[in-house]
């Protein structure tokens, strides 16, 4: 507190007192509502844990559910202000959890190592950058395939992360989704050059609004954005997500709001802040575990960043599980990455997607071997001035879709798509 009243004293030094009192009144009015929500959550935590202890002991159930263990890495590279200052620093942590013997400490049920998945962000679109973060396309990507994850022993997922930034390029995440669709050029990019498409999202800062939902619903399965029931409780209001499930169930969202269960396509999963003490809990862990016992297969996942304390965050974590696990020796915990935990929990199945391109003059036609998540492909063009952007195509049969273009004016073109289950393709044709 002492801390804030001094940052405020100084910026109305330099802003003026009235802005400055307003933003003191707002960062106190998200205070008082997290500490209401955070209140409140606690209470609710501790009947729905007896109700379950209840339930379980009345009813056992035919069978015990999984508990699928997923720790979540939002890749981001260096942070000035972090341990992981440079990139020297963030690949000591990393080596740590890619060894043999970080991931054989936490073997599961089944005697499987642990599986990270690593959801790698681009720095791009911006003018300022105070953290010293590395500007640009792939380069965060391609560090972390080049040394870590092009031989993958470990089998671990590669997926999405996403901040989206502001029009004018200054520093923090940007609220309106529809402001800029930067987010189309990154993914455009990601598919052109890269041959990747993700089947897994996480939103940066997990800030997620009813138009960025929207959009996901288009293309992407699967979201582990979901922080519930904690919101951001600065001024800033970035993040909220007090109204969606606490009790590790996944949902479909609303159309008309994306914290609460409605009759969206795609699947939402909690992930909780391996790095702060009262958020991932003990009672978090145990909520799992007792859902698990009910007969319902659960994912138990947690979260950092490779600039930080990767492995004690991780650690932390894990040795809460290990110990709360000794009370349930009748659940049996599954390692696993996100996609490949979402398709037991979702009972969908493996059988890889493939998509064809077959261009004949200005006309493409994409065809698709099984039924997509999407209602389209995400067709991605890179013209010949280098800029990528997103085409829309147009249903022609079953599983097949076509598209018209200038064909003088493209130098490469590709098409990205998941399944229900979240397997992923890409084809792509050079001109
Ligand atoms: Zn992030």
């Amino acid at each position: 507190m002492a801390n804030l009243i001094r940052r405020l004293q100084a910026r109305s030094r330099k802003e003026g007192v009235l802005p400055v009192a307003l933003l003191a009144l707002k960062t106190l009015h998200r205070r008082l509502r997290y500490h209401t929500y955070f209140l409140s959550y606690l209470l609710k935590q501790e009947i729905y844990i007896h109700t379950l202890k209840i339930s379980n002991s009345i009813r056992r159930a035919s069978r015990q559910g999984t508990l699928f263990i997923v720790p979540i890495i939002d890749t981001e590279g260096p942070s000035s202000t972090d341990i992981g200052s440079d990139w020297s620093k963030v690949d000591e942590m990393v080596e740590e959890v890619m060894s043999r013997q970080f991931r054989t400490k936490f073997k599961d049920s089944f005697g499987n190592l642990l599986v990270l998945s690593w959801f790698i962000v681009d720095w791009v679109n911006y003018r300022q950058n105070p953290r010293k973060r590395i500007l640009g396309h792939h380069k965060i990507f391609d560090h972390f395939h080049d040394l870590w994850l092009s031989e993958n022993r470990w089998k671990d997922g590669i997926y999405w992360h996403y901040h989206h930034s502001k029009s004018d390029g200054s520093w923090g995440i940007h609220k309106d989704w529809n402001d800029n669709r930067y987010y189309e050029d990154v993914l455009c990019r990601k598919i052109i050059d890269r041959n990747f498409f993700p089947s897994c999202y996480r939103a940066g800062n997990t800030m997620e609004t009813n138009a960025s939902s929207a959009w996901l619903e288009k293309w992407i399965p699967f979201d582990f954005s979901s922080r519930s029931p904690f919101i951001d409780d600065t001024a800033e209001d970035i993040f909220d997500w007090h109204n969606s499930p606490t009790d590790w169930s996944v949902y479909h969202p609303s159309h008309r709001d994306y914290q609460v269960r409605g009759d969206m396509k795609r699947w939402v999963f909690r992930s909780l802040d391996a790095d702060n003490r009262k958020w991932f809990t003990q009672r978090e862990v145990e909520n799992a575990f007792l859902r698990a016992k009910g007969g319902k297969d659960t994912i138990l996942s947690f979260f950092s960043h490779d600039y930080k304390d990767l492995s004690g965050d991780f650690r932390y974590a894990l040795d809460l599980i290990k110990c709360v696990a000794k009370s349930y020796p009748e659940v049996e915990m599954r390692n696993a990455s996100a996609k490949d935990a979402v398709s037991k929990i979702i009972k969908e199945n493996k059988v890889p997607l493939k998509l064809k391109l077959t261009l004949k003059k200005d006309s493409l036609v994409i065809k698709s071997d099984k039924e997509l998540f999407s209602e389209q492909p995400f067709l991605a063009f890179k013209d010949v001035r280098g800029s990528y952007f997103r085409g829309d195509v147009k249903k022609i049969g079953k599983n097949v879709w076509g598209c018209r273009f200038e064909r003088k004016s493209i130098a490469s073109i590709a098409v990205g798509a998941a399944d229900k289950s979240g397997n992923t393709c890409v084809a792509r044709i050079d001109l």
